[in-house]
C-alpha cells in the first residue's frame, strides 16, 4: 500500500487514462482471462438502472474518469447526461470517444456484453451512438469542494452515479463523509444516487504507478449515504477473487439511494 495519500496533484500529474483503461477495461486480458471485475460490475449497472424510479432527464456522472462503462445501462433511462473528472487528461480521454477521435479507446467489447446483458447484443452501434449523444458536457470537478463545479453551478440532477471515484479522490473518512454531502447536493429531492465503491481496498496501481484507497465497510459507506441525506434503497456485496497484483479490493459493493425530501 502506499504510505501516502495520492490527491488530485497526483491525479493530473500522473495518472495516465490509456494504460488504466488498457490495465482495467479489457474484457479479458493477454492471457484470455475473463476480466470478471468488470463484467460483474456492468451486471450491477445493468440491474440498479431497472430498478424503480431510476429515470428521469438529468445524470450526473461524478468522477468519470476516462470511462463510459457506468453509463451503458444508464443512457436508456435518462435524456442528458453530464459527465464530471477533476483531471483534463482524463476528460480529454472521454470526449476522444464521445468525438470519434483516431486513437480513442475501443468499448465495443464492453458495449456488447452491456447490449447482451441487456437482451440483444447487436444493438451495440445503436447504444454507442446514443450515448455520444446524450453526454451533453463533461467538466472539471472536485469532489472534495462544497460546489464541486465551482465556479460552474450545475440544475440539480434526477440522477447521480459514482463508480471508483470517492474512495480514491478521500483522504479519510470525514472527507469521504463531506464529498458525499457535497455530490448529494448535485442530486434534486427524491433523486436517485448510483455508486460502486470497492471494499477494504488501500490501493490500485497500473504503469508502475500506485493509487491510494480509503479502506470502507460496507456499513460504513452506507452510514455516509444516510448521513448526507439518502435513504438507502439497494446494497449489494459482491465478493472480488483474491490474488490480484493491481489492487488489493476485497469486494465491491453497488449501492443505490434516495435522496429525502428537504425539511425546511
Ligand atoms: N469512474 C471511473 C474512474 C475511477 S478512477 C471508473 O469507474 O473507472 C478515480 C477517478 O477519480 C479519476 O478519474 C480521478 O481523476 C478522479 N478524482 C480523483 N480525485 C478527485 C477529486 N477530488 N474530485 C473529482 N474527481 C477526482
Amino acid at each position: 500500500a502506499p504510505a501516502v495519500f495520492t490527491g488530485t496533484d497526483v491525479y493530473q500529474r500522473s495518472f495516465n487514462p490509456q494504460e488504466y483503461l488498457r490495465e482495467f477495461y479489457r474484457l479479458s486480458d493477454s492471457q484470455g482471462q475473463p476480466n470478471t471485475f468488470l463484467m460483474e460490475n456492468l451486471r450491477a449497472l445493468r440491474k440498479m438502472f431497472s430498478l424503480e424510479g431510476l429515470s428521469g432527464d438529468t445524470l450526473i456522472d461524478v468522477g468519470c474518469g476516462p470511462t463510459i462503462y457506468q453509463l451503458l445501462s444508464a443512457c436508456e433511462h435518462f435524456q442528458e447526461i453530464i459527465a464530471l473528472d477533476y483531471t483534463d487528461q482524463n476528460r480529454r480521454e472521454l470526449e476522444k470517444w464521445l468525438k470519434k477521435e483516431a486513437g480513442a479507446f475501443d468499448w465495443r467489447p464492453v458495449v456488447e456484453y452491456v447490449c447482451e446483458l441487456e437482451g440483444d447484443r447487436e444493438k451495440w452501434a445503436e447504444k454507442e451512438e446514443k450515448l455520444r449523444k446524450k453526454v451533453r458536457q463533461v467538466l472539471k470537478c472536485d469532489v472534495t469542494k462544497a460546489n464541486p463545479t465551482e465556479p460552474v453551478s450545475l440544475p440539480p440532477a434526477d440522477c447521480i452515479v459514482s463508480t471508483l471515484c470517492l474512495e480514491a479522490a478521500c483522504k479519510d473518512l470525514a472527507t469521504f463523509r463531506s464529498a458525499l454531502r457535497n455530490v448529494g447536493a448535485l442530486v434534486k429531492p427524491g433523486g436517485h444516487l448510483v455508486m460502486v465503491t470497492v471494499l477494504r481496498e488501500t490501493y490500485y496501481a497500473f504503469n508502475n504507478q500506485v493509487f491510494s484507497c480509503l479502506r470502507l465497510e460496507k456499513n460504513v459507506v452506507e452510514e455516509a449515504v444516510e448521513g448526507a441525506g439518502f435513504d438507502v434503497r439497494f446494497s449489494e456485496v459482491q465478493p472480488c477473487p483474491p490474488g490480484n497484483a493491481c489492487a488489493d479490493c476485497e469486494a465491491v459493493l453497488s449501492l443505490v439511494a434516495r435522496k429525502r425530501a428537504s425539511i425546511s
